[in-house]
């Protein structure tokens, strides 16, 4: 199978436009945004980016919020999970 973008990716779409520097920082966000994340709960790497800001686990059915396209784990469920342990 041919590749049908060599080296502009997921920014094929925006053809000779916009200029290099603008298409590799949107490559470089896209990339983060398409990939899978370590889900906080079940931990396996099953949370998609399902909208802006909103992330899901396809295992456990979890929404979480989260930066636009990055997913960083909410802090309160790990501090929860911190005053759990000491109990
Ligand atoms: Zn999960």
């Amino acid at each position: 199978m041919s590749r049908r973008t060599k080296s502009v990716g997921s920014t094929g779409w925006m053809g000779a436009k916009y200029g290099i520097r603008v298409r590799r920082r949107v490559q470089d966000v896209d990339s983060v945004a398409k990939s899978d994340f370590a889900c906080p709960k079940c931990s396996t790497l099953t949370v998609r980016r399902v909208g802006s800001g909103r992330f899901k686990c396809r295992r456990c059915e979890r929404t979480f919020a989260s930066d636009a396209y990055n997913f960083r784990p909410p802090p309160s469920i790990f501090r929860v999970e911190k005053t759990e342990e000491t109990k």
